[in-house]
């Protein structure tokens, strides 16, 4: 039995942690299985690697933050390793380099292109726990990089598939997935499974439980993945293909994101190829858009344009869509930071019509405005006043019927 099991940053954010997760490691050790063991940053020590560097430098250079912030996940490999041998566990740890994993190079959002993992097969042969400092790789060239925000949930999975693990266990502060996120929604319910698609949109759309990109190489090499705490030994929750069973489900999940900004191109003249212009341009420049909206003034003439972003993005969005303002001769640029996007997720929704209406009438009944909309085959979402989020979340979770069974 060969497992990686991946510890988050509060999972391993004070000695206390580090030797329970030791603890834990043991456990299964003692039990006969081959444990690769991957690492975030102790809590809050990203956030405070990227404050420093905003202290030093206006615009700091990518390729060093990326080697900062490998620090982070470095100190926790370290020092769970020397956990583990202070209770006679034999480990050795070992940095994205170390452990073959390379990667493309797009710094501070790096994407894997093969794990090698000689140094892992051959400590997990001899016997020994590897402990993998997370969320970072290396390129060609030996830059380090890292994989995005969330990326240690990344790492796991990827090792898992490389080094043909029975299962992938994420740990972490809260006991799987749920209904909801339970830190905003005490009656969120937690779900025995999941299907990689819902999985994927619910992460895509706010719940950072699991990293995206986690999710979608997931799916795409069928790594078994489970999501438990690593404060007690309840059974979490199980990521899986879909089944006949989860078809009857409607909505399993509301979500939140607030990482988002909206910017409006206002009193654009109304003729072809002005979207297109202004798309390719973001585009261009790396910016992912999600949302879209046209409004046509009532004369014809001239129409509004909004699109979101993310917040990250704002101000290159800003810049580009102002000298584009310019060009095109429209009337001005808004932008809308306090905006938050919420979103019910569910396969049901193939085979059911009402979702969205049963959603947008909610959100009236509290008096919540609706900025924008978006559909897909599996989930609907609306962009409101970020004041409203947690009441969006809350009335949406109740009306759609997800609190835990009394
Ligand atoms: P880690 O440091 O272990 O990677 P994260 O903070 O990245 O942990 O992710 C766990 C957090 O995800 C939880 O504390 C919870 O607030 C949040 N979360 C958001 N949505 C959900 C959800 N649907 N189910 C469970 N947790 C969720
Ligand atoms: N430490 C990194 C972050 O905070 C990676 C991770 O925790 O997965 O984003
Ligand atoms: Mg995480």
């Amino acid at each position: 039995m060969l497992l990686v099991q991946k510890y988050g940053g509060t999972s391993v954010g004070s000695l206390e942690r580090i030797r329970a997760v030791a603890d834990r490691v043991a456990k299964a050790v003692r039990s006969g299985a081959q444990v690769a063991v991957v690492v975030s940053a102790m809590s809050g020590e990203t956030d405070r690697l990227i404050r420093l560097a905003a202290e030093i430098a206006k615009r700091p250079d990518e390729r060093e933050m990326d080697l900062l912030l490998s620090s982070g996940e470095r100190v926790s490999a370290a020092l769970t390793a020397l956990a583990l041998r202070e209770i006679g566990i034999s480990a050795k740890s070992f940095t994205g380099r170390q452990s073959g994993i390379i990667t493309d190079k797009a710094h501070t959002r790096a994407r894997i292109e093969k794990i090698t993992a000689g140094r892992l097969h051959k400590a997990l042969e001899r016997g020994e726990v590897a402990v993998i400092a997370g969320f970072q790789g290396i390129t060609e060239d030996e830059d380090v990089t890292t994989l995005g925000r969330g990326g240690s949930d990344l790492t796991a999975v990827a090792l898992a598939a490389a080094l043909k693990a029975d299962l992938c266990e994420i740990y972490t502060d809260v006991e799987g997935v749920y209904t909801a996120d339970p830190n905003i929604v005490p009656e969120a319910r937690k779900l025995d499974k999941i299907s990689y698609e819902e999985m994927l949109e619910l992460a895509s759309l706010g719940a950072k439980v699991l990293q995206t990109r986690s999710v979608e190489f997931a799916k795409k090499y069928d790594v078994p993945l489970v999501v438990k705490s690593s404060f007690n030994d309840m059974p979490g929750t199980y990521i899986v293909k879909e089944d006949e069973e989860m078809e009857k489900v409607l909505v399993s999940g509301v979500t939140y994101d607030r990482n988002q900004s909206k910017l409006t191109l206002l009193g654009v003249p109304d003729r072809p190829g002005i979207a297109g212009r202004l798309f390719s341009e973001i585009a261009g420049s790396g910016l992912v858009v999600d949302m879209i909206v046209q409004n046509i003034s009532a004369d014809g003439k001239s129409a509004d344009i909004s699109f979101t972003i993310p917040r990250t993005d704002s101000r290159k969005g800003v810049e580009i869509t102002k000298r584009l303002a310019g060009e095109l001769g429209a009337r001005g640029v808004d932008v809308k930071e306090d905006i938050s996007k919420v979103s019910v997720v569910g396969v049901g929704m193939r085979t059911h019509s009402g979702v969205a209406s049963k959603m947008f009438k909610t959100l009236a009944n509290h008096g919540i405005n609706i900025m924008m909309i978006s559909t897909s085959e599996i989930k609907v979402s609306c962009v409101v006043d970020s004041k409203y989020t947690e009441l969006a979340v809350r009335t949406l979770h109740e009306a759609f019927g997800l609190e835990k069974a009394a």
